[in-house]
């Protein structure tokens, strides 16, 4: 129940939230996060939770850490904002820049600031298509992509997306961008088909999508390491591999989307490494302030910064960029959060910690109700299926899911529902301990969930 002139009834009055069924937000209203502290968050009625998906899968080092503050007030006093168009530029700019060059894979050596993962994959359709231009290839613009990855909500990041959600009622995507399958064995691979034959059929498909539509016409392919959103998809051994090697041959730049993965999720510090990606742009944001600040960041080759140089000479300037890019509190913040992860091992805690939840999380691999458990590091999923013979899912498709969440929520555990897969994407610091606890109180959660649709799921 709302009560009227609470928080929750102000909020329904006057916001429209994203990702959120406006109707049903009127009937039950928000839950309103307070306050935060290590791996937990607290609501407005001092309940405690678990932030499993730290909030949008970010906040690695964790909320309530101080030094983070203390670098975004030091900044804010000395100077809290500037930009950084037509020559200007200020220090925490400069050396959050040359720190991503310096941990970044070999070959990305230039970096572009923007506030969100949606306008830095905007960014990368742009400096594509700047390229192709400086190159002399005006055709040269079209996108791949792949069906359930996710790359943002602008019209052209949304365009990339392929998650049907974000783009059905908004008319996208728009018609640059070819989606082609996602490399999700247990949903996509055949009756009988091994991983090494499915990688091969996806390799064979994205080979005959470039044929069809000429590789003069095709600009760049983009794709999560591990896809997040779309329900933790971890791609077969090898699948980037060939990728990579089609995308060369054909001379098409490779786009590396590490929003999520960036910053030791899957425990090395990119996910382009653990998959032996040499991307030509990496795509980065929320891990890079922890998302203690709005930053988001495109590093890229050095061949693409010579070729967009020069175009920008012939133009006379390189006409894009934001406001706040680069700004100042946001990376100076980002400089302390990424000292923090380094001086606290949070890469190789996710790699022993991570280790730990996938085997946890394995241990519901039995349960009638779970399809498949996926994940690598920190970032996990369990795919919830009616039926685990024919992997066939209950109608109608997030019910059960929604269900299952709300339900943890319930157990003082934030986890997220995509499509009937539960994502698990807790921060950074967390220890085995308090992984054990996530454990139980999902497990908890499944228990009422079987309950649940054993009296045949009555509505709520
Ligand atoms: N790329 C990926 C892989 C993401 O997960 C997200 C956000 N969830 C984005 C891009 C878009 O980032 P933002 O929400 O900051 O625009």
């Amino acid at each position: 129940t709302v009560l009227p002139n609470s928080l929750q009834a102000r909020d329904i009055a006057y916001q429209m939230h994203p990702y959120t069924n406006a109707r049903r937000h009127e009937r039950i209203g928000p839950m309103v996060i307070e306050r935060g502290e290590g791996i937990h968050v607290y609501d407005d009625q001092g309940r405690e939770y678990i932030e499993g998906m730290a909030g949008l899968w970010s906040v690695g080092v964790g909320f309530g850490e101080k030094r983070l503050v203390e670098a975004a007030t030091r900044q804010m006093s000395k100077l809290p904002y500037y930009h950084t168009f037509t020559h200007k530029s200020h220090e925490p700019s400069i050396a959050l820049a040359e720190k991503l060059v310096k941990i970044t894979p070999a070959g990305l050596d230039h970096v572009f600031f923007t506030n969100s993962g949606s306008e830095a994959n905007d960014t990368v359709v742009k400096i594509a298509w700047y390229y192709n231009n400086a190159l002399g290839r005006p055709n040269k613009k079209k996108f791949i992509a792949r069906v359930g990855g996710y790359h943002g909500i602008t019209v052209a990041s949304g365009s990339l997306t392929g998650i049907q959600v974000n783009q059905k009622g908004f008319d996208l995507p728009l018609p640059f961008v070819r989606h082609i399958t996602t490399p999700h064995f247990y949903r996509f691979g055949l009756p009988g088909e091994s991983e090494q034959a499915f990688t091969d059929r996806l390799a064979k498909e994205l080979e005959d999508v470039i044929a069809e539509e000429g590789a003069d016409t095709i600009a760049a392919f983009i794709g999560e390491p591990v896809t997040g959103a779309g329900g933790v998809v971890v791609p077969p051994v090898g699948y980037w591999e060939r990728v990579q090697e089609i995308c060369r041959k054909n001379d098409i730049l490779v786009v590396a989307d590490e929003v999520i993965n960036g910053f030791g999720r899957i425990g090395t510090m990119f996910a382009s490494e653990h998959f032996n990606i040499r991307p030509d742009m990496l795509v980065l944001s929320k891990q890079i302030t922890s998302s203690y600040q709005p930053l988001a960041a495109v590093v890229f080759s050095d061949a693409i910064y010579q070729a967009v140089a020069d175009h920008s000479e012939t133009l006379g300037t390189f006409g894009h960029g934001y406001t706040a890019s680069g700004h100042p509190v946001a990376t100076a913040v980002g400089l302390e959060n990424l000292a923090i992860i380094e001086e606290r091992g949070l890469v190789q805690n996710a790699a022993t910690v991570g280790a730990h939840l996938q085997k946890a999380l394995r241990g519901f691999a039995n349960h009638p109700l779970v399809g498949e458990v996926r994940g690598v590091g920190l970032i996990g999923a369990v795919e919830i299926v009616k039926d685990k013979a024919t992997k066939e899912k209950f109608d109608p498709p997030g019910k059960v899911g929604t269900y299952l969440f709300e339900r943890a929520q319930e157990h003082g555990l934030i986890i997220r529902n995509m499509q009937d897969s539960i994502a698990f994407c807790p921060p950074m610091i967390i220890t085995e301990k308090q992984v054990d606890e996530v454990i139980a109180r999902f497990a908890r959660a499944l228990e009422d969930t079987q309950a649940w649709i054993a009296a045949g799921m009555p509505a709520a």
